[in-house]
């Protein structure tokens, strides 16, 4: 292979998608037929690195499964796309997570609950038993979608060995500033990003507003994705955006998820951060428009064929 990759280490959620479409919501007390039933892998986690994976990074995933028909998914997965599945969690008590997914075919509103299960009761100590291959990665990329001692923990063992941490803020909820602190790159969306600093981010002005709050915290870099309009950055000393690429899409499910995955596999094969926004943004739009999450991530050649 051309590229030198790093290995990189993604820590997050595992759940299993199941999804329903039907001609209405159900009311409270109702029941409706659907029409499509389809289960699959899903989970930030697990989805950006799937992502991160496919498009040629050297990725360690760390999950946790329960022991049930539904962790099969996770392995499954993993076994056909030749990852490894030597350091995964497990729990005795806690089945794997899922999402009851349901979506209306006529107005492609949906409603969605989401049980993390195991993923949401991962320990000190497992965290613990994950120093070795934190240590060996150039990169740690994670979300807000596991147990938040969890994420504290695991963003603490790479500060304190000097690997940098990727933040994907999803889903956004209040993070102390110590977390913050020890985050060399961050990547929410629009609306995370106002959530956690306060700003509305609705122009470049708005944005380096926003920087600038992530900054005074502590954040080394700040990536906001802004959907279609592709993504802001700013490193303190250079901004901008790169813009995303026009395609039809027909599914941004986890679009935020392939962005991420793909930006941690290009910034592992040293490119820099402004090729490696590009280069997520290339991936991210080959996943929306097709259907799903996690099956939606495409393969490196793809990714090449797509940029040349
Ligand atoms: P989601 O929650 O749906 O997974 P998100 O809100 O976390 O997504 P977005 O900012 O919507 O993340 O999108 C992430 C990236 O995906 C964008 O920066 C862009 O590169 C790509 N993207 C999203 N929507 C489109 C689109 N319609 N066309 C092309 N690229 C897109």
């Amino acid at each position: 292979m051309e590229h030198m990759e790093k290995k990189v280490t993604v820590f997050g959620s595992f759940v299993v998608d199941l999804m329903a479409r039907t001609p209405h919501l159900p009311a409270a007390g109702e029941t409706v037929k659907g029409t499509v039933f389809k289960m699959g892998p899903g989970g930030k986690g697990f989805n950006q690195g799937v992502a991160a994976h496919k498009a040629g990074a050297d990725v360690t995933m760390v999950t946790k499964l329960g022991q049930d028909a539904f962790a099969d998914i996770a392995l499954n997965t993993m076994n056909e796309l030749h990852m490894d599945t030597g350091r995964v969690l497990y729990s005795d008590t806690t089945e794997t997570g899922c999402a009851l997914i349901m979506v209306d075919e006529n107005s492609s509103q949906n409603e969605i609950v989401v049980i993390l299960g195991a993923c949401n009761t991962i320990t000190d100590q497992e965290v613990d038993s994950l120093e070795d291959l934190v240590g060996q990665s150039e990169y740690l990329l994670t979300q807000l979608e596991t147990n938040v001692s969890s994420v504290e923990r695991i963003v603490d063992t790479a500060y304190r060995k000097g690997v940098k941490v990727i933040l994907n803020t999803a889903p956004v909820q209040p993070v102390s500033d110590e977390l913050l602190g020890k985050i060399d790159l961050i990547t929410p969306n629009e609306v995370e990003a106002e959530i956690l600093t306060g700003i509305r981010v609705d122009s470049e002005e708005a944005a380096d507003k926003a920087a600038d709050w992530f900054f005074s915290k502590g954040v080394k870099n700040v990536l906001i994705t802004l959907g279609q309009r592709g993504v802001y950055i700013n490193t303190g000393e250079k901004k901008g955006i790169i813009p995303a690429y026009k395609v039809d899409a027909v599914d941004t499910t986890g679009a935020g998820d392939a962005f991420n995955g793909g930006l941690l596999a290009a910034l592992a094969e040293g490119k820099d951060l402004w090729e490696a926004a590009d280069f997520a943004n290339a991936l991210a739009a080959l996943s929306v428009q097709k259907i799903g999450t996690t099956p939606s991530m495409p393969v490196r050649e793809e990714i090449d064929a797509f940029m040349a």
